[in-house]
C-alpha cells in the first residue's frame, strides 16, 4: 500500500512567537558558551605565554651557571702559584696529569672535554682531552678554530687575574672556551718568570646530553640546539653569541600549564554544551508540544463553544435556524426593509399530512421527510434569505429585499411543488405536500413577530382552502382565525413558563357516598384574555402537537399530587387524567404512562385514564392494542363523554374497559325530560350487563342525583357536588368527606 507522506503540522503563531523565544534564549547561551571557551583560550595562552618567558628565564640561568662555573674553574687553576711554576715554560706533566692536578678529573669533575696548555708562542705544550693525556694533539687541531685573538685577551686580562671566555660553534653545537694566562696568584713564595706565560684553555663542550642535562637541572626539558625541524620563529628560544659564526639558537619544550587547562576544560565544556543542547532540544519539544496541546485545548474549547452557540440557535434535526434566531433575522429584516425602503416577504409552511407519517411509520422516518422538507426549500431560496424551523413540521421562509408579490408567489409555487415531490426513505415511498401562508411587508411594522401570526393566519386558510397550496395573508382574515393563531402561540408561552394549572374535580360513589376518585382538569389562566377553557385550548394544542407536553406535565403533576396524598394519609382511591387520541395512538404512550407510575411509586390501579369514543373510531385497531396493554398493567380505563360520538355500540364488547361516563347532554334533563331519562336508564343498564361501572357527568341538581342513584349509576360527578379545585381544596374536601371512622357523604 503506497504510503501518503507525513507533513508536520504547521506551527501556529503562538507556537512559532515559542519557538523563537526559547531559541533566542538558547542562541544567547550558546553565545555565552563560545565566549567562555574563548577567554579559556585567552587565559591559556597567556598561561602558555608566562611559561615560556619564565622557561627562557632558567635556560639562561643554566646557560650562565655553566660559563660562571668554567671562568670560575679557570680562575681557580690558572691563577695559582704551583701551577705558575709547573705548567708556565717547562710542562711537569707528572705534577699535572700523573697526579691529576690539572689531569683526568677535569674532566670527571667538571666534564671539561679539553684542557690545554699554549706558551709564549702559541705552540700547546699540554693537552688532556676527554681526560686522556694527549701529546700528539694541539690546541688549533682539535679546536678546528684559530682562537689566537682569544689567547692574547687572556695575556692581557692576566695582570688583572681575569679569564677571557667565548663561545664557539663546534658542529653546530656550543663550546665554551675560557683562558687565561698562569699567574703566582699572588704566592709570594713563586719566583715570577721572564717571558710571555703560558696559557691555560679549558673548553666545555654542551653536547646534546650535557646541554639536555643543564636543562633539567632548573626543570627545563629537552632543551637543546635548534634543528631543521624547528620553526626558526617560534618561542621560546635563546640565542648564543659565538664567536666564529652565526648565532646558535637553543631550543627546549616549555612546559604549557594553557593546553593542559584546556585539555580538561574543553571536554567538560564540550560535554555541557552537548548536555545543553540536548536539554534545549528536549526543552523546545516539550515546549511546543505544551503549546501545541494548550492550543488544541483552546481550539476544542472554541469549537465547543461555537457549537453550543450554533446549538442554541439552530434546529438539532435539521440544522435549520430556530425559533430565537429567527426573530433575532425577522426583526433585522424589517429594519433593512426600513432603512433600504424595500419590502420583505414571510412565509409559514406547515407540511400537510405529515403526523400520519410519524403515527403510521416512525418517527424516524418522519424525521428524515423533515431533513428532506428542509433541504428542498434551502435549495430554492436565495443565500441571503432564511430557512427556520419554528417546531413539529412547521418552517418559516423569510426572504428579505423581495422584489415583488409576484416573485414571492413564484417562491412560493416551486416550494409546493418541490415539497410535493415523493421522497423516498428506506426504500419507503412517502408524500407529503405543504400549506403555506404568505405575507408581505415593507418592514414598517411594530412588531416584526406580527408578521409570523399573519403568516400562519393565512397558512390556516390554505389549510382551509384543501392544503397544498399558498394564500396571502389580508386584513379579511377572519379574526377567529387570527386569535386562534395567537392563542396558539400563547399557549406554548404558557407550557414553556410553567404557567398552566390543575384542578381537581371529585366524583363520588353512590353506594358509599365517599370520594371515589378526582377527575385532573387543566387550567389555562391567560395573562389577557383571563382563563381560557380547556374545551377550547385542548382542540388547539391537539392539531399542534402541544398536546403531548401537556398531557406529559398534567400525568406527572396528578401522580405526584396523589403521591403527596397517599403519604399524607389521605384516602384518594384514584386519580383520572384525560387522554387526547393523538397521544394515546404514540408508540411511547405505554411507557410514559409506566415511567410516571414508577417515579411517583403508585400502582397502576390508583391511574385512570379517560379516553374519547372518537379514537375508538378512527384508529381502533392500534388504539385496542394499546388498551390491552394497559389493561394488563393494572390501569384504569374509562370511556369518556359516552354518547356523543354516534359509535357504534359493538365496541363496547371488545373494548378492555372498565368504565363508561355518561355525557352531560344526557344527564341535562334526566330529572325533567322522559327521553333522556330512558336513554340514560338505557346506558346503565347496558353497562351494567357489560360489568362495566358507569359514572354520571354534569350532575348539577338534585333531582338529577336523584335519579341516578335510584337507577344504580355507580359515581357521580358534577357542581352539585363539587366544582374543579386546587390542590390545596381537594385535599382539604377528602379530608372533611374521606375520614378513617366517620360516615360524612356528599348525597
Ligand atoms: P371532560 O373530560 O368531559 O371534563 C368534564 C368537564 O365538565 C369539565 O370541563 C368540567 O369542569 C365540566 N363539568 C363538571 N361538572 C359539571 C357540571 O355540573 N356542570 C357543567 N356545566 N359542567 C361540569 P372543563 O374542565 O372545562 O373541561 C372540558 C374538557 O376539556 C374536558 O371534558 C376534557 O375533554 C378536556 N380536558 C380538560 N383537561 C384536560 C386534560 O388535562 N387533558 C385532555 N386531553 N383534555 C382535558
Ligand atoms: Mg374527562
Ligand atoms: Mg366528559
Amino acid at each position: 500500500m503506497p504510503l501518503s507522506p507525513s507533513y508536520p503540522e504547521p506551527l501556529t503563531t503562538h507556537q512559532r512567537y515559542i519557538r523563537q523565544s526559547i531559541m533566542c534564549m538558547s542562541g544567547l547561551l550558546f553565545g555565552l558558551f563560545f565566549i567562555g571557551g574563548l577567554a579559556l583560550v585567552v587565559v591559556a595562552l597567556q598561561l602558555n605565554s608566562s611559561s615560556r618567558e619564565q622557561t627562557l628565564f632558567y635556560v639562561e640561568k643554566a646557560v650562565e651557571l655553566r660559563s660562571d662555573s668554567i671562568m670560575t674553574v679557570m680562575g681557580d687553576y690558572a691563577f695559582w702559584g704551583d701551577a705558575y711554576e709547573r705548567m708556565n715554560g717547562d710542562i711537569d706533566v707528572d705534577w699535572a696529569y700523573t697526579r691529576n692536578n690539572l689531569g683526568a678529573h677535569m674532566f670527571e669533575s667538571f666534564e671539561y672535554e679539553g684542557l690545554f696548555v699554549v706558551n709564549g708562542n702559541n705552540i700547546t705544550t699540554y693537552a688532556v682531552i676527554d681526560g686522556e693525556l694527549r701529546q700528539d694533539l694541539t690546541l688549533d687541531n682539535w679546536l678546528k678554530q684559530d682562537v689566537v685573538s682569544l689567547l692574547a685577551e687572556a695575556r692581557q686580562l692576566a695582570e688583572d687575574e681575569e679569564v677571557a671566555f667565548a663561545v664557539i660553534a663546534d658542529q653546530g653545537h656550543p663550546m665554551m672556551i675560557a683562558t687565561a694566562a698562569f699567574t703566582s696568584g699572588g704566592d709570594p713564595y713563586v719566583k715570577e718568570m721572564p717571558g710571555p706565560g703560558s696559557v691555560l684553555v679549558m673548553v666545555d663542550r654542551l653536547g646534546p646530553a650535557k646541554l639536555a642535562a643543564a636543562g633539567e637541572s632548573f626543570g627545563i626539558s629537552q632543551l637543546r640546539v635548534a634543528n631543521d625541524s624547528d620553526d626558526a620563529n617560534a618561542p621560546p628560544a635563546l640565542r648564543l653569541d659565538v664567536m666564529n659564526g652565526e648565532p646558535i639558537t637553543l631550543r627546549w619544550e616549555p612546559p604549557q600549564p594553557g593546553d593542559t587547562m584546556l585539555m580538561w576544560l574543553f571536554p567538560i565544556l564540550i560535554l555541557g554544551l552537548l548536555v545543553f543542547a540536548y536539554i534545549t532540544r528536549f526543552n523546545l519539544r516539550a515546549t511546543l508540544a505544551a503549546a501545541r496541546k494548550a492550543d488544541a485545548s483552546h481550539n476544542e474549547a472554541r469549537r465547543f463553544q461555537a457549537e453550543l452557540v450554533f446549538q442554541a440557535t439552530h434546529d438539532s434535526l435539521t440544522g435549520l435556524p430556530n425559533r430565537p434566531l429567527l426573530e433575532e433575522r425577522l426583526k433585522q429584516a424589517c429594519l433593512d426593509a426600513q432603512q433600504a425602503g424595500g419590502h420583505l416577504a414571510v412565509m409559514l409552511i406547515d407540511l400537510d399530512g405529515f403526523k400520519p407519517i410519524n403515527d403510521n411509520f416512525s418517527h424516524y422516518l418522519g424525521d428524515q421527510v423533515l431533513v428532506e422538507v428542509a433541504k428542498r426549500m434551502l435549495a430554492i431560496v436565495r443565500p441571503g434569505d432564511t430557512v427556520a424551523r419554528m417546531g413539529g413540521d412547521e418552517f418559516i421562509v423569510i426572504l428579505p429585499g423581495v422584489a415583488n408579490e409576484h416573485a414571492v408567489s413564484t417562491i412560493a409555487e416551486r416550494l409546493l411543488a418541490d415539497i410535493a415531490d415523493p421522497y423516498q426513505i428506506d426504500t419507503i415511498d412517502l408524500r407529503v405536500t405543504a400549506s403555506v401562508g404568505v405575507v408581505m411587508s415593507d418592514g414598517d411594522i411594530e412588531q416584526p413577530l406580527q408578521l409570523i401570526r399573519q403568516a400562519d393566519a393565512a397558512m390556516y386558510q390554505a389549510k382551509q382552502e384543501g392544503r397544498n397550496n399558498a394564500s396571502w395573508y389580508t386584513r379579511g382574515l377572519s379574526q377567529q382565525e387570527y386569535e386562534m393563531t395567537q392563542l396558539r402561540n400563547d399557549l406554548q408561552h404558557a407550557i414553556d413558563t410553567h404557567a398552566l394549572e390543575l384542578h381537581y374535580q371529585p366524583q363520588v360513589d353512590s353506594g358509599t357516598r365517599k370520594v371515589a376518585g378526582a377527575e385532573a382538569l387543566l387550567r389555562w389562566s391567560h395573562p389577557v384574555r383571563g382563563p381560557v377553557s380547556p374545551a377550547y385550548f385542548i382542540p388547539i394544542a391537539e392539531t399542534t402537537g402541544q398536546i403531548i407536553p401537556l398531557t406529559l406535565w398534567v400525568l406527572d403533576t396528578a401522580c405526584r399530587h396523589l403521591r403527596e396524598l397517599t403519604d399524607a394519609g389521605i384516602a384518594l382511591p384514584c386519580i383520572a387524567v384525560n387522554i387526547s387520541s393523538t397521544h394515546l395512538l404514540r408508540a411511547s404512550f405505554v411507557p410514559t404512562i409506566q415511567a410516571a407510575l414508577d417515579k411517583h411509586r403508585l400502582r397502576a390501579d390508583q391511574l385512570e385514564l379517560e379516553i374519547t369514543e372518537t379514537v375508538l373510531m378512527d384508529h381502533a385497531d392500534r388504539a385496542l392494542d394499546t388498551l390491552h396493554q394497559l389493561k394488563n398493567m393494572g390501569v384504569k380505563l374509562a370511556i369518556d363523554d359516552f354518547g356523543v360520538g354516534f359509535s357504534s355500540m359493538n365496541y363496547l364488547k371488545v373494548l378492555p374497559i372498565n368504565k363508561i361516563k355518561i355525557d352531560r347532554s344526557f344527564i341535562k334533563g334526566i330529572d325533567h325530560n322522559a327521553q333522556d331519562a330512558a336513554i340514560c336508564q338505557g346506558i346503565i343498564s347496558m353497562a351494567h350487563h357489560l360489568n362495566l361501572r358507569i359514572t354520571a357527568e354534569g350532575v348539577e341538581r338534585e333531582g338529577q342525583r336523584d335519579f341516578l342513584v335510584k337507577n344504580q349509576c355507580d359515581e357521580l360527578q358534577g357542581y352539585l357536588f363539587a366544582k374543579p379545585m386546587n390542590f390545596t381544596d381537594l385535599c382539604s374536601l377528602i379530608n372533611q368527606l374521606n375520614p378513617a371512622s366517620t360516615d360524612a357523604d356528599l348525597i
